[in-house]
């Protein structure tokens, strides 16, 4: 997991690639570095630690003259994050610079077999094998050593490569690895993620897997993996640069907390037409519907537990059973699909490796998949039979939030589209219900106006170790709030099934014990009701979040956030707006590094290509494909 970006031109190389990594950093942040060609030779600054200490080191990039050069911020995966094992890595003869996103999974028989060959090893990542191929197989021919090279590599890379001989141009190369090429005028780029580009140019072309391109300032040639040249079309860029910068807010995640409800507005708008719900291009006709038998929802982390409130929604307006399942999980468990299965994949990113491997195996089994993800041109995107882009705009901050609420929106819209698609929704309440939906955005908007109390609350509540809990989307909700609260100020933060507790974790209650009680769904409201009861009779301090104007609650609960009222089967996309913002100033008041939080990055670029196949033996086992 990493950022990596390129650039060649007229001008100074350094300040751009530091300023690309910069609005890489969310992606990794353990170290970086930069290699610039400047007078016949490759120079190479890197440092453990943040980008900012090599803005330090290069004097702003004044210390690294040229116009063509490299850069990298790295989430360490082989080897410590130190200066030595930063990227870029340099070949022995000096000819190669290589940035790598990405894990070689082959690299320790590659690295004995360099060794072998009388390569010496400065680092002990598996990126470094990758540059000593390219010295070995190279003869004159950079073409042919890039081929060569990365017809040996197994895993998933996306790669930057600068040389000696050609010092305008960068290669880099695409397998299961985000890239992405920014054609400028009289200059070009590459990075991992447009939010790099934005600033320079809003012409991207969108590599694929297995592709390869040579950029120079004036021209941009892209060639698969036989080497033949390929025409790419060049995509147009909707978001500005001011999407992808704070806007005067403290922190990136606070804003992306503050832009939801423009951002659900964003989801909806365009779907929905005289009160009518019409998804992107795509129908699916009584037949197709017909014959569908249940839907998976796969996906990991808060998009998870989108899909577990998206389920409430689908099930409650379509009456179709709907599983919802860890892409981590359904990855290797032979799981039960088939052509009869509508497979739901959601990431914001879209190339969340475990999400990727998940959705291969449905379609290998004759799923149709339906992609929601924010990010265009990616992975998943890609691979999905139907794409459902969320219109988030570009998240920076780690923890997710717009990401998590327009995953939500278009859940939504989904449920109601196919609820009326089955005819198993009167005319009448699916009026409603769109129109309910429309006032999102505003309620987002009054919940924010409401809660102004949160950073007294998160004080109060966020000392030492938490519980969530809350029934049906409640308990989505209370799953989602958990998270954010670990992912961010680090505090022990556990989710429960409401009607759960009496079965074991009650035992853990006692006195100031802080509780979080989500308890929006106004059918089980009573049932939430005496779960409090319960574990405030054992000590525990609650904050219970509900609807405005419920009066019980108030008696019960120490202290109470309140919500607009909503249909329930929506309530999710409000109820989680408190939690984010109570985990937001608990994690500000400890001081801890909120966008960038330890241990994480933006999403997992592991990137195994795994297939299940019968082995010899009969056995199902995964084969990683090369
Ligand atoms: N596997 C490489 C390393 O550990 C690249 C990691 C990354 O994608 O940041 O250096």
């Amino acid at each position: 997991m990493c950022g990596i970006v390129g650039f060649t031109g007229a001008r100074a190389a350094a300040p751009v690639l530091l300023g690309g990594l910069e609005r890489l950093e969310y992606r990794g942040y353990d170290s970086a570095g930069i290699a610039v060609f400047h007078d016949g030779a490759i120079q190479v600054e890197k440092v453990s630690g943040r980008i900012a200490r090599l803005r330090e080191k290069t004097e702003d990039g004044a210390l690294t003259p040229g116009s063509a050069g490299i850069g990298h911020t790295r989430w360490a995966t082989h080897g410590a994050p130190t200066d030595l094992n930063a990227h870029p890595h340099l070949s022995n003869d000096g000819r190669f610079a290589v940035v790598h996103n990405g894990i070689i999974e082959n690299y320790l028989e590659l690295r004995k077999e360099l060794i072998r060959d009388g390569y010496v090893f400065q680092s002990e990542t598996d990126t470094e094998t990758i540059v000593h191929l390219l010295e070995k197989y190279y003869d004159g021919d950079i073409k042919t050593a890039v081929m060569k090279t990365a017809a040996r590599l197994e895993g998933s890379y996306a790669l930057g490569i600068v040389c000696t001989d050609t010092p305008d141009a960068l290669y880099v190369v695409r397998e299961a690895s985000p890239l992405i090429l920014g054609v400028g005028v009289e200059e070009n780029y590459f990075a991992s993620d447009v939010t790099a580009l934005v600033s320079h140019t809003k012409n991207v072309i969108y590599l694929d897997d297995g592709e390869f391109a040579k950029l120079t300032p004036d021209s941009i040639k892209v060639f698969d993996c036989t080497g033949c040249e390929v025409k790419k079309p060049v995509s147009r860029v909707t978001w500005s640069v001011e999407a992808a910068e704070k806007g005067g807010y403290e922190h990136f995640m606070l804003k992306e907390i503050m832009e939801q409800p423009a951002a659900v507005k964003a989801a909806l708008t365009p779907r929905i037409h005289d009160g009518r719900v019409q998804l992107d291009g795509f129908e699916l006709s009584a037949e197709e519907l017909g014959g569908v038998s249940k839907i998976i929802i796969t996906a990991c982390g808060s998009a998870y537990y989108a899909g577990c409130s998206g389920r409430y929604a689908i099930e409650h307006l379509c009456r179709v059973p709907v599983q919802v399942e860890l892409a981590s999980e359904l990855r290797y468990a032979d799981p039960m699909v088939d052509e009869h299965t509508l497979v739901l994949v959601i990431s914001q990113s879209g190339e969340t490796a475990d999400t990727i491997a998940a959705l291969r195996e449905c379609k290998a089994r004759g799923a149709k998949v339906i992609g929601i993800v924010n990010v265009v041109g990616s992975t998943i995107a890609k691979l999905s039979d139907h794409v459902l882009y969320t219109f988030a705009g570009p998240e920076i901050a780690v923890a997710t939030t717009k990401g998590f609420t327009t995953q939500l929106t278009v859940l939504y819209l989904f449920a109601l589209y196919l609820a009326e698609k089955l005819g198993r929704i009167d005319a009448d309440s699916y009026a409603a219900l769109v129109k309910e939906l429309q006032h999102l955005p505003r309620r987002i908007q009054q919940t924010i106006d409401m809660n102004w109390q949160l950073p007294k609350l998160a004080s109060r509540y966020a000392s030492h170790s938490l519980f969530f809990i809350g029934r049906n989307t409640d308990y989505a909700v209370a799953l989602e709030g958990a998270l954010k609260m670990k992912e961010i100020s680090y505090l022990h933060a556990e989710s429960y099934a409401a009607g759960e507790l009496k079965h074991g974790t009650i035992a853990l209650i006692e006195e100031n014990q802080p509780v979080i009680a989500v308890c929006c769904n106004e059918a089980l409201m009573d049932k939430t009701l005496s779960n409090i009861v319960e574990v405030k009779a054992r000590g525990a301090k609650v904050l219970a979040l509900s609807c405005k104007g419920n009066k019980k609650i108030v008696s019960q609960a120490d202290d109470v956030i309140f919500i607009p009222r909503v249909e329930t089967v929506f309530s999710a996309a409000l109820a989680v707006v408190p939690l984010q913002l109570l985990a937001y100033y608990a994690a500000k008041e400890k001081g801890c590094d909120i966008d960038k939080p330890k241990n994480l990055a933006k999403f997992c670029a592991k990137g195994h290509k795994t297939r299940l196949i019968r082995s010899p033996t009969r056995l199902w086992r995964y084969k990683t494909l090369s």
